[in-house]
């Protein structure tokens, strides 16, 4: 599938501020908040990052609001071109460098609004990745819940049954057979309730966010780095356009996300090795942090919608959700991905970790696919 997934969604009138203009801090700036941005990260103890549709442009993905982006296009009445299938993306500098950095303990959870899959392919925990808006490669099972990352993307957007049965086995060997929806959320679909509880844990408890190649006018999402500002972390915000946080953010970068992350990356000292091929890492080595235990429950929102028509949806609390927030109460089923490739040996999946973050449901690997065409799928062992 082409990566304009954007025209598989439902008609919306107000997308937000499109094309507005970037700016670029010049080198010698750029470097010194670089190295700000290290010091911080060094010193803090949680840190979240906040990603967008920024951080994938460089694997040729177009964002939506940028100069050239999706909306942006559309408001001209232009057509955007796009080169690559999302099967052919590739995870960019930035991608990577966030795997090594939660591997070291300087970043504890991604939440990203991509759809791409990158995050996931690239090796970053699924136990610390919030997809606040859905995975193109993931489908969950609307019988047992449990989700399968395919190989490829899903023919359907907007939750919808995408024609494939469930294959996790059930007692006795049996496959459940139950039918699988794609994750993508539509304009206003409810976003997954599991995913989004631990994201505004996670930022409460921040020293420290850090927003990357968003302009963060979609909610509740762009909300989100706000739960660390009021609990007294600092805020960072990586992005060519001006954002909707601008204000309170303590460094604000202007620059190419991997041109800043690159500086970044040497002031931590930390190496990236180049990509390979998409690997799916279900937990991480690290065990959660202690989040108080909430005294209320109270959310921002539950559906996904741009802050330009929704003026009220930090008052809009427990708005009822729709299909796609459905739980179930498999807390205790442990994620066990068993895949091995063709030839029997070890597979791209690391579920070897000791410290299991158990999600509401388990996680079904069902392929871990290269991205070069015409080499042999991995096969799931069953
Ligand atoms: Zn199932």
């Amino acid at each position: 599938m082409s990566v304009n997934y954007s025209a598989g969604l439902s008609p919306y009138v107000n997308k937000g501020k499109c094309g507005l203009p970037e700016k670029q801090d010049d080198h010698l700036i750029l470097k010194e908040k670089a190295s700000k941005l290290a010091d911080l990260i060094k010193s803090s103890k949680v840190v979240v990052v906040h990603t967008g549709a920024g951080l994938s442009t460089s694997a040729g993905i177009p964002d939506f609001r940028g100069p050239t982006g999706v909306w942006t296009l559309e408001e001209k009445g232009e057509t955007p071109h796009f080169d690559i299938t999302f099967e052919q993306a590739v995870p960019t500098f930035t991608h990577r460098l966030l795997v090594e950095m939660e591997k070291v303990g300087l970043v504890h959870y991604v939440i990203s609004q991509n759809v791409d899959g990158l995050h996931l392919r690239s090796g970053f925990p699924k136990d610390r990745l919030a997809e606040l808006h859905g995975n193109m490669f993931t489908q969950k099972c609307q019988l047992c819940a449990k989700e399968q990352v395919q190989d490829h993307v899903s023919p359907t957007m907007g939750l919808k049954l995408t024609g494939q049965k469930c294959e996790a086995l059930k007692c006795r060997g049996r496959k459940c057979r139950g039918m699988l929806t794609d994750t993508i959320l539509d304009w206003e679909d409810a976003l997954p309730d599991d995913e989004l509880d631990m994201s505004e844990k996670f930022c409460k408890i921040a020293d420290l966010s850090i927003v990357m190649g968003s302009s963060l006018q979609i909610l509740p999402a762009g909300n989100l780095p706000l739960l660390t500002k009021k609990n007294g972390g600092k805020l960072v915000i990586i992005n060519l356009q001006p954002t909707k946080k601008d204000k309170s953010a303590d460094i604000r970068i202007y620059g190419y996300l991997d041109d800043v992350m690159q500086m970044v990356a040497e002031s931590l000292n930390i190496s990236v090795p180049p990509f390979k091929k998409p690997t799916i890492c279900l937990r991480s080595s690290h065990s959660l942090p202690q989040f108080p235990i909430p005294t209320k429950k109270r959310r921002l929102t539950k559906t996904r919608t741009s802050n330009q028509t929704d003026t009220k949806s930090e008052t809009n609390n427990d708005v009822t959700a729709k299909s796609g927030s459905k739980s179930n109460s498999k807390s205790d089923v442990i994620a066990k991905a068993v895949i091995k490739s063709s030839n029997g040996n070890e597979p791209d999946v690391n579920n070897t970790t000791e410290n299991i973050f158990v999600k509401q449901e388990s996680l079904d690997l069902k392929f871990s696919a290269p991205l070069i065409a015409n080499e042999e799928i991995v096969q799931k062992d069953n």
